[in-house]
């Protein structure tokens, strides 16, 4: 019965066409869901750190049960941006040329201030020449938030974290480099899974989701590119990104 089966394709093709859309949909939405929760996140931080005055004991109280809920919102919307893309259904992409220096220049200056609180600064320096890469924008922009958010979580006080973003023949390499607690070798080989986190992490900062890494590498790798770092206990970390220039 070939026009049975002509009918069954046709009708595949719409379903998944239909999925592809409710899964653009809900990775945008959470994105924009994502950011304004990550907004929310450094203003209860100010207050909590008494930024704008200290707070009555009750008030900082009622604050930190704030942030705590804020937090858990945070991880439950990277939780569903990975289950989205862990489903294999995975969300358009909207690739354009942008120059990833400026992208990145924007995303430090997201992070400038709370890199200030934990007595870090951000050194970049964007090289001069423009660095293009066909790149879905706001989801880049997670990969170098994601990157500069840990390399501040897991830094350490009174250093630098140095970021650079350079053309190298077909394809751009960024790198985002803490002095911080670095990764054990026991632990090197799982910190891209889902929900993990090493113990000396879960040390330093209670609060976390064990998803950053894995949803950035999703990202990275549906951009055809590359992610690694190199890491050293103790001493500190870098990451790299390696993106084609050019999408196929
Ligand atoms: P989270 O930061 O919420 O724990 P991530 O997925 O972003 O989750 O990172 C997973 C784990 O990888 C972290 O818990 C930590 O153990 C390790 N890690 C990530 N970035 C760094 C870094 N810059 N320095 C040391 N460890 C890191």
């Amino acid at each position: 019965m070939p026009e049975e089966l002509d009918r069954l394709k046709e009708e595949n093709e719409r379903l998944k066409e239909l999925i592809g859309f409710k899964s653009d949909l809900v990775s945008i939405s959470v994105h924009q869901l994502r950011t304004a929760l990550a907004a929310t996140k450094w203003s209860l931080k100010m207050l909590l750190d008494g930024d704008l005055g200290e707070l009555p004991r009750e008030a900082a109280e009622q604050v930190r049960r704030s942030y705590e809920s804020n937090e858990r919102l945070i991880a439950m919307a990277g939780e569903i941006l990975s289950i989205n893309h862990s489903e294999g259904i995975d969300p358009a992409y909207h690739f354009e040329e942008t120059d990833l220096s400026s992208l990145m220049e924007e995303a430090v200056l997201e992070f400038k201030d709370e890199a200030f609180k934990h007595r870090m600064r951000i050194e970049y320096v964007p090289v001069g020449t423009p660095a293009a890469a066909e790149v879905d924008r706001p989801l880049f922009k997670v990969v170098m938030q994601n990157l500069l958010e840990n390399a501040i979580k897991y830094g350490a006080p009174d250093t630098a974290i140095a970021v650079s973003v350079e053309p190298q023949g077909d394809s751009v390499l960024l790198s985002v480099q803490d002095a911080g607690i670095g990764i054990a070798e026991a632990d090197k080989h799982k910190i891209f899974s889902k929900f993990y986190r090493a113990d000396a992490a879960k040390q330093k900062e209670s609060i976390g989701s064990g998803l950053g890494l894995f949803t950035t590498r999703n990202i990275v790798e549906r951009h055809g590119g590359k992610i690694w770092f190199e890491s050293q206990e103790g001493e500190g970390t870098t990451f790299f990104v390696s993106v084609p220039v050019r999408q196929p």
